[in-house]
């Protein structure tokens, strides 16, 4: 094996039949290699990476090295094959629970170059913004901090409800007290390296709103061009998107316009919606995925790749919260493709070429700052 170069971290060598061994368990990216002699099989495992119960990766034997002619054929295979990366520095940070043990084999996995711990560097620099922290965006602040994410601003006075208690979100103890310290509370106890305060524009604002999204909310953010994910609870569903890089994607206003466009009577029906006051109740199953689903849009974004919901809602449904993809396109009308220039797909969020300020947005009548 060329010395800067290891097998993709995770990565299982399976034996399969005599001279018949599979690497990579996961469709995506698994090959079988096949004609092996039963010296090239107990090589072929020695490469799969083995750790000790202290975490630190065994050596491997090197007597079971075949000769080097076949062994370069076979690690050039497994080059093609995208199986082999360089190896990554022992160092590592990262502000999610046990420094990113958990999420790293699975990001090393995803990434074409097989450094998750580039991403999870990325996520203890990212800045998201949550506004409308009930039950979804308590479940969802939490989720991205156990992830990685370093930074969460979420400033909310409104107090906990009962309602609000639920999956790795508010605990009874919670109910009476502001939502947003609450909330810090409980980030600091699940990831003690997580801050809930910064002076940067976030990298993504998630917003979660009842009933109709409502596109002055981000109306800011869009003129910022400070990318955004919406969600909305409505009577038996919650959708997830669009998520919004200014610019780039169909907006909240896009979606507006074309629901309009084969409802004519949609404007009228959702400012009735919007103007609705009541308490917000968020289903716990639906809450609870839509969390899962937003977080993992978010995170993609951070990790430098293009959110599904750039181009699509996702609508998960009542009872099973089997989510569904319904697409989306910019309308004509809305003219939010024409501002200004936005990252191309696939380069890091905003990050760039912003002045660190406050950015605030509306939410259920009060005022959140963010930022
Ligand atoms: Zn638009």
């Amino acid at each position: 094996m060329p010395h800067a170069l290891t097998l993709r971290p995770a990565t299982r060598v399976l034996r399969r039949a005599p001279g018949e061994v599979q690497i990579g368990t996961d469709p995506r990216w698994a090959v079988r290699l096949v004609g092996l002699s039963a010296a090239e099989e107990r090589w072929l495992q020695s490469l799969e990476p083995r750790f000790g119960a202290d975490g630190a990766p065994c050596a491997t034997t090197a007597d079971l090295r075949p000769p080097a002619q076949r062994r370069g054929t076979l690690l050039r295979l497994l080059e093609e094959a995208g199986l082999l990366v360089r190896r990554r520095p022992r160092r590592r940070v990262s502000t999610g629970p046990g420094n990113g043990d958990a999420e790293l084999p699975v990001l090393d996995a995803v990434r074409h170059d097989g450094a998750g711990h580039r991403a999870l560097a990325g996520r203890a620099r990212a800045v998201v913004g949550v506004v409308g922290i009930g039950r979804l965006g308590a479940t969802l602040a939490t989720t991205l901090a156990t992830a990685g994410v370093g930074t969460i601003v979420a400033h909310e006075t409104a107090p906990v409800l009962a309602t609000d208690v639920g999956l790795g979100g508010f605990r009874l103890r919670d109910v009476g007290a502001p939502r947003g310290l609450a909330l810090a509370r409980i980030l600091g106890e699940v990831a003690p390296g997580v801050t809930t305060a910064s002076g940067r524009v976030p990298d993504v604002v998630v917003v979660v709103e009842h009933d109709a999204a409502d596109p002055d909310r981000v109306r800011e953010l869009v003129g910022d061009g400070v990318a955004h994910l919406s969600i909305v609870v409505r009577e038996a569903d919650v959708v997830v998107g669009p998520f919004v890089r200014p610019g780039l994607d169909p907006c909240v206003r896009c979606v507006d316009l074309r629901r309009r466009d084969v409802d004519p009577c949609w404007p009228q029906m959702a400012r009735q919606l919007r103007d609705a006051v009541g308490p917000g109740y968020e289903d716990a199953v639906l809450s609870s995925v839509a969390a899962s689903v937003a977080s993992g849009q978010v995170l993609a974004a951070i990790d430098g790749d293009v959110p599904r919901t750039a181009t699509a809602c996702l609508e998960i449904l009542a009872p099973d919260a089997v989510p569904r993809l319904r697409g989306t396109t910019s309308h004509p009308e809305c003219g939010c493709t024409e501002l200004r220039g936005a990252p191309p797909d696939g380069t890091p969020l905003v990050r760039a070429g912003l002045a660190p300020r406050a950015t605030s947005t509306r939410t259920s009548g009060d005022r959140t700052r963010i930022g």
